[in-house]
């Protein structure tokens, strides 16, 4: 017998549960209740992954539960938030065991890490769609906005770029690399990405805008830039890349690409004014990934590229509604 929508919410959701004292109510009633501590704002960001278009559809099921958290940490840290608690909505094509035993241990190995808690849902039958909610503080007035940066303030990403988009050509077999390790490491930055909450919470403290990586740098740091009013320009062979995406991908311009306009590497771009970066890079050392300086805002409006080797380029980043993007996959 498949199991009902209400033994699945009991036997694989409200079970292993990070407990948090600002909890009133947890799952099983019509609505999940908490408190919101003094002084704080609330930050809140969902975002839907769809089989065939934001994750293979023959994804681990673990993987894909955390990867279904993960990019919404990341929303937390781009806005330098402290998550609190997720919702989420999950629909299933059928009541299936082996598919929900996977995707809450992934989902529940990220959320104990971090210490969230899942309050609530919806479990529905259809298409393979997960959407999570998460909610998180950030101290009022302390937020880190895509609105803000200047001229002269300078442009940084996290870790490094373009990983996760030749982990997806790798997955898909678009690409083959002899190096067994470098090729495991790519596809784990597709699958599992590290959401950069610690230097978002660093970064409240620095940085004059910031933003998550989703859809590659070139269009997320676009973002920053129309809504600050400002223009950039920036080295590309600057850009931070891994070892492993060296050793895969041979051709430079190839990696330039990848690293400008592949997404889904959910590293923070932000900007910083020049006054604070001495400060914040004695503070950054204590971070588990590295910062690189990739240039420099400036006034006049569009973004300039420097040492792109190139000439052609198709980096203007996903938009799922723009033609011929049915699958981005
Ligand atoms: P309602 O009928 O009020 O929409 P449901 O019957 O859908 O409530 O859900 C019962 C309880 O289980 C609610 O508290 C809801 O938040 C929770 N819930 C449902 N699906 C999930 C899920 N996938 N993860 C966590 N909680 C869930
Ligand atoms: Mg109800």
């Amino acid at each position: 017998m498949p199991l009902s929508e209400f033994q699945i919410i009991s036997h694989y959701f409200d079970r292993h549960r990070v407990e948090r004292s600002d909890v009133v109510l947890g799952i099983g009633d019509d609505a999940a209740l908490v408190t919101v501590p003094e002084g704080m704002e609330l930050a809140i960001a969902v975002d839907a992954l769809i089989a065939d278009r934001h994750f293979p559809a023959d994804t681990s099921p673990a993987n894909i539960g955390y990867k279904a958290l993960a990019v919404n940490l990341s929303d937390m840290a781009a806005m330098g938030a402290e998550p609190a608690w997720l919702t989420l909505a999950l629909s299933l094509p059928a009541s299936d065991e082996h598919f929900l035993s996977g995707f809450a241990a992934g989902l529940f190995e990220l959320a104990g890490r971090w210490g969230v808690q899942l309050i609530g849902g919806d479990t529905v039958r259809g298409p393979l769609m997960a959407s999570v909610q998460i909610h998180g503080f950030v101290p009022a007035g302390k937020a880190l906005r895509r609105d803000g940066a200047k001229p002269g303030d300078k442009i940084y990403v996290t870790g490094t770029l373009g990983d996760a988009g030749a982990g997806l050509q790798l997955f898909l077999g678009q690409r083959v690399c002899a190096g067994r390790e470098a090729r495991d490491y790519l596809i784990e930055r597709l699958e599992r990405p590290s959401p950069r909450l610690e230097a978002g919470l660093l970064l409240r403290e620095y940085a004059s805008a910031a933003i998550d990586i989703s859809d590659g740098l070139e269009a997320d740091l676009g973002h920053i830039l129309e809504r600050s009013g400002v223009g950039a320009s920036i080295s590309v062979t600057a850009l931070p890349l891994s070892d492993a995406l060296c050793a895969c991908v041979v051709d430079r311009g190839e990696r330039q690409q990848l690293a400008l306009g592949a997404g889904d590497d959910y590293e923070l771009c932000f900007t910083v004014p020049p006054e604070k970066e001495a400060l914040l890079l004695e503070c950054a050392g204590a971070l588990p990934c590295p910062i690189t300086c990739i240039g420099v805002i400036e006034a006049e409006p569009g973004l300039r590229l420097s040492g792109l080797s190139v000439d052609k380029r198709h980096t203007a980043g996903f938009d799922h509604f723009s033609p011929g993007s049915e699958s981005d996959v």
